[in-house]
């Protein structure tokens, strides 16, 4: 059975994992609420990557960075000047674009139809004209290979205007003192205005890591396909401070870890790819994004770029304070390297892109049984350590102290990981509940139980039954559910 986007956003709201946010209102464009099965998974998505980046080197620490930061921060990062979009109206709909997208479409669907020379054509000769001060080209393109708007189904245009993404909003009591201030795009600036506080604090030698958890914001043209583009979302970035000269090992190093990572939390290797960048950004020497299988094709989940000194240097430059590292390695003429701004590889990665393609590849429907025992099965199929509910413990039926046991065996869990009881509804009824959110392992409690101390633990994936006595549940569980 094939899963569209449609039947993963009814289940991701249906079992409590992703709202649209201020729904009773109709719901706000690309922005959502995570439910109470949904904090869950983004928490041990979320825990899972700050272990692997700071408890699993020693190199690497973390900060928890202000979501506002000073004007200038976001000068020196270029953002004020070329964080931009190239946006275009259908007059008659009304409705807004992204000029690159809608070309970006129309090269695919050269490329679908097997014309991939006109494809790549259009793709260069569209990278051209975006890099032109004058967009006017842009839009000329677009009616040339008569892009016609999906609403109005016609090609009357406005023209190209750059849009900038950054929210702003007012700091101050009253208007008069009040100054424009941004909510940051991105949570690399508040490692790099930190890069000195950190490295000098915690005595901290090059090569070194700063890691951090955070909400950056933007305001897209376009905002689709779920959680995947949304106007306020969680960053998980990791900036790696490097002697200039040695980035490229680093960047290869960092690429072949963060693929690693994703694969440990679940993702199959056939569905993840590195996408190399052709064009670079204004701070990069190299770029990748490590793409993800999504319903919709192979997407971003994650870029590590080399970024150089670009964001140290501008800093340095505008706040007129050296960002500079005193290096007293010896080199390979035994002098010191001394000063030097280090140059930064990057891994940023979007907790909920991350948790996007969790959900998606964890969403599996299968037909289970023969003949007329037929049925059709739906469950997660998560990693147990990033299951919401690790356990639940399920009496068979609640009279003759089964239930009593069971809320006894529940509560001698609870502390070791997430674990619920119920005993409402046939056992199957309650199995059902269980799968559709996720949970790896059910344990039922019969009248055995009561004789004997033993329980049977029902395996999510393959549905199959073991006995095991109650005195070995935590260690046997709690082995399953670490990561
Ligand atoms: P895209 O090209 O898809 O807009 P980007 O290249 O601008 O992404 P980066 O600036 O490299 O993205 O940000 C790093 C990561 O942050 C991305 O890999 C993605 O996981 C996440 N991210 C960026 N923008 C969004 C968004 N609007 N919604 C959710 N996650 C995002």
């Amino acid at each position: 059975l094939t899963n569209s986007l449609q039947d993963i956003i009814s289940h991701a709201k249906e079992y409590g994992f992703v709202f649209p946010s201020s729904e009773i209102y109709d719901g706000l464009q690309a922005v959502y609420d995570y439910g109470q099965n949904g904090v869950e998974l983004k928490n041990n998505l979320k825990t899972a990557w700050w272990k692997a980046m700071t408890q699993l080197h020693d190199n690497i620490v973390g900060i928890d960075a202000a979501i506002f930061m000073h004007p200038l921060t976001w000068k020196a990062s270029g953002h004020v000047d070329g964080f931009n979009d190239p946006m275009i109206d259908n007059k008659d709909s009304k409705k807004r674009y992204r000029a690159d997208q809608l070309l970006e479409g129309k090269a695919e669907e050269y490329a679908a139809a097997g014309q991939t020379e006109k494809a790549h054509t259009l793709l260069a000769e569209m990278g051209r004209l975006l890099g032109a001060e004058d967009l006017s080209g842009v839009r000329d393109l677009i009616i040339a290979e008569n892009i016609v708007c999906p609403i109005s189904k016609t090609a009357n245009w406005t023209e190209v205007r750059q849009f900038n993404l950054m929210f702003s909003t007012q700091v101050g009591s009253v208007a008069e003192d009040s100054s424009l201030i941004y909510l940051r795009p991105e949570t690399a600036q508040g490692i790099f205005v930190n890069f000195l506080n950190v490295q000098k604090s915690g005595r901290m030698k090059v090569p070194f890591g700063i890691a951090q958890i955070g909400k950056a914001f933007r305001n897209e043209i376009v905002a689709r396909q779920f959680t995947f583009r949304m106007r306020e979302f969680e960053q998980m970035e990791m900036q790696f401070f490097v002697r200039p000269g040695t980035e490229m090992e680093w960047y290869k190093e960092w690429k072949e870890t963060r693929l690693k990572f994703h694969k440990a939390v679940g993702l199959p290797v056939e569905k993840l790819k590195f996408h190399d960048h052709e064009k670079l950004a204004h701070y990069a020497n190299a770029a990748v994004d490590i793409e993800f299988e999504f319903p919709f094709g192979f997407r971003e989940i994650e870029g590590i770029h080399s970024r150089t000194d670009f964001d140290l240097r501008n800093h340095q430059e505008l706040s007129k304070k050296k960002q500079q590292y005193f290096d007293a390695d010896l080199d390979e003429n035994g002098k010191p390297f001394g000063n030097y701004i280090p140059y930064v590889v990057e891994t940023s990665v979007g907790a909920d892109r991350l948790f996007l393609a969790t959900f998606c590849n964890a969403f599996t429907r299968e037909t289970v049984g023969e003949g007329e025992n037929e049925k059709e099965r739906t469950y997660l199929k998560l990693h147990p350590a990033l299951a919401p509910i690790k356990v639940a413990v399920l009496p068979l039926v609640k009279r003759d102290g089964l239930a009593e046991k069971g809320e006894a065996i529940a509560q001698s869990l609870k502390s070791s990981f997430r674990t619920v009881y119920d005993d409402g509804g046939a056992i199957g009824k309650r199995y059902t509940r269980q799968d559709l959110i996720g949970t790896p392992y059910c344990i039922a409690v019969d009248y055995q139980t009561m004789e004997d101390d033993t329980v049977t633990i029902r395996h999510r994936d393959t549905m199959e039954q073991e006995r095991v006595s109650i005195r070995e549940l935590k260690e046997k569980i709690g082995y399953q559910v670490s990561m």
